[in-house]
């Protein structure tokens, strides 16, 4: 018997290795890389809008299960941001580190360093069902960059109930317990093939 694929839609090591890791190992995991397909433009207002969008561009490829995450840091002393738009600003800004510095410097003065990780996680299905999940970790932002173990803004974000940063945490302790582990387990319970 041959085995089942999916297509993972993203271009984000971080994200794709996550998701590898969660959907079951009974299924073969597809980056977007190798069938040389790009990002689409992100223009969705929300998460959840950005994820249905992935969704739908990559499954125009392939005939096969399409999964796409669209994740982001909302802080609240930043009025949400980076949120939607926290991988532009990593862009924006020249790099993760440059990116991390300037939250820093705006959060340097701010009491209140509540921050959530959200990630809205989409499935399609080759005869077209979609359905999508959001998973909302809640936390606060370090007053440092610390760790080198996670991707993007991971050195600065201490999950709730923790002390150190998802950058200082084994990279499967973070996974068993991120925004994307918590939309993933909502996803599973209507997607039981995943
Ligand atoms: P997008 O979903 O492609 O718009 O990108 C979301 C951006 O949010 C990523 O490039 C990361 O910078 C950030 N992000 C999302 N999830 C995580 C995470 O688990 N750790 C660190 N950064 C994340």
């Amino acid at each position: 018997m041959f085995m089942k694929k999916i297509l993972i839609g993203t271009h984000n090591m971080g994200k794709f290795k996550e998701l590898s890791f969660l959907i079951s190992n009974k299924i073969k995991k597809i980056s977007p890389k190798t069938l040389k397909i790009k990002s689409p433009k992100e223009t969705g207002k929300t998460f959840s809008a950005n994820a249905i969008l992935k969704a739908k561009y990559f499954s125009k490829f392939t005939k096969l299960p399409v999964i796409a995450d669209d994740s982001g840091l909302c802080i609240k002393a930043l009025n949400g941001k980076p949120g939607i738009h926290s991988a532009r600003w990593a862009k924006k800004y020249g790099g993760f580190s440059n990116s991390i510095k300037v939250i820093l410097k705006r959060m340097k003065y701010k009491k209140n360093r509540s921050a959530q990780f959200v990630c809205s996680l989409s499935y399609k299905s080759p005869k077209g069902k979609i359905v999508v999940v959001v998973g909302k970790l809640n936390g606060k932002i370090s007053y440092d960059s610390k760790g080198k173990k996670g991707f993007g803004y991971d050195p600065i974000f201490i999950p709730r109930l923790k002390k150190i940063t998802f950058g200082q945490m084994s990279k499967i302790k973070k996974i068993k317990s991120d925004h994307r582990f918590l939309a993933f387990k909502k996803l599973k319970k209507k997607i039981k093939i995943l």
